[in-house]
């Protein structure tokens, strides 16, 4: 599978099947903790990145076996808005797959203009970014592309949240020394307050990150929760997954998949596919000996990679 990925076992989602529709690494922004990597093409250009044919072809196949699966997530190796085709495939899953929910997660970066908004409206849970209070904290964190600023962000998030039909929940990824002094934050919660989410999902670096930069502690997270005091927040914490059945034989390309567009824990892969440690392991060194994947350490812990072209 190219463009579909998982089901994988998501934080905010549960089991989710993920759907790339950018390649690696084609995005509005270069934030300095992405986990996929740092951005090769910046820009705010929309087009048919991938062809759409071989998208629905893909999802048709895999949804065929009526999978028990939470979410189908329009996410991956960049910023899903950029794909001029979004639109269709929304539209598409809603009236040929009408029993599955679907998610956004997006940097927010288009949603100011109207056309786009008027496509991810249908989407069950869009899950917008906003990282930064401030103009200057936004360039430094997020590394927009030319032209694109707070301020649009803003608007495009507000315009969701007069128009939305499913439910938003913000996601705000806090990072060591940047975005988390008291004036920032009390500015985020401004902003947070004013917007109303139905949830507020505070984050942080758990992965390893494009560029050398830290999390923060539970404890801060949650100072930041109760300085903020907004009723629907949320820190994201690690849940087990579900136990999903895969062909063995297809284990080392979904394992790999999974990797590429972000690097996972062993447990965490085993989770998420529903196998035990020892399956993946065996599959890993096998990556890892094709010069696929790499291990890396992260706050001491080792993490599967994918070595990206
Ligand atoms: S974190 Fe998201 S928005 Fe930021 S560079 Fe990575 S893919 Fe793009």
């Amino acid at each position: 599978m190219k463009y579909i990925f998982g089901p994988v076992f998501s934080r905010r989602l549960g089991l989710s099947l993920g759907v790339d529709l950018v390649p690696y690494k084609v995005c509005s922004m270069d934030c300095l903790y992405c986990e996929v990597g740092a951005t090769t093409e910046k820009t705010l250009k929309r087009a048919e990145y991938v062809p759409i044919e071989g998208v629905k072809s893909e999802l048709e196949e895999y949804l065929s076996f009526k999978p028990e699966i939470d979410f189908i997530t329009f996410s991956g190796y960049g910023e899903p808005t950029l794909y001029s085709r979004l639109g269709e495939l929304v539209s598409y899953l809603k009236s040929e797959h009408p029993e599955y929910q679907l998610a956004l997660l997006t940097n927010a970066s288009l949603l100011h203009r109207d056309n786009v908004l008027e496509e991810i409206l249908p989407i069950d849970v869009v899950l917008p970014s906003l990282d930064a209070g401030r103009e200057e904290t936004f360039k430094k964190l997020n590394r927009p592309a030319e032209g694109l600023s707070l301020k649009n962000i803003l608007e495009g998030i507000e315009k969701l949240m007069e128009r939305k039909k499913g439910k938003v929940w913000i996601e705000t990824l806090f990072v060591k020394g940047i975005n988390d002094s008291e004036e920032e934050v009390e500015k985020i919660g401004e902003i947070i307050k004013r917007l109303n989410p139905d949830r507020w999902q505070l984050n942080t670096v758990v992965r390893p990150p494009a560029f050398g930069v830290e999390g923060l502690s539970f404890e801060e997270l949650n100072r930041i929760k109760e300085q903020v005091e907004f009723p629907r927040t949320e820190i994201i914490a690690h849940k087990k997954g579900k136990e999903v059945n895969l062909p063995f034989k297809e284990l080392k390309e979904e394992i790999l998949s999974l990797v590429s567009r972000r690097p996972c824990p062993v447990e965490e892969i085993a989770d998420a596919l529903g196998i035990s440690t020892d399956e993946v392991m065996k599959a890993v060194e096998e990556l890892k000996s094709e010069g696929k994947v790499q291990e890396v350490l992260f706050g001491g812990e080792p993490y599967v990679k994918g070595i990206c072209g």
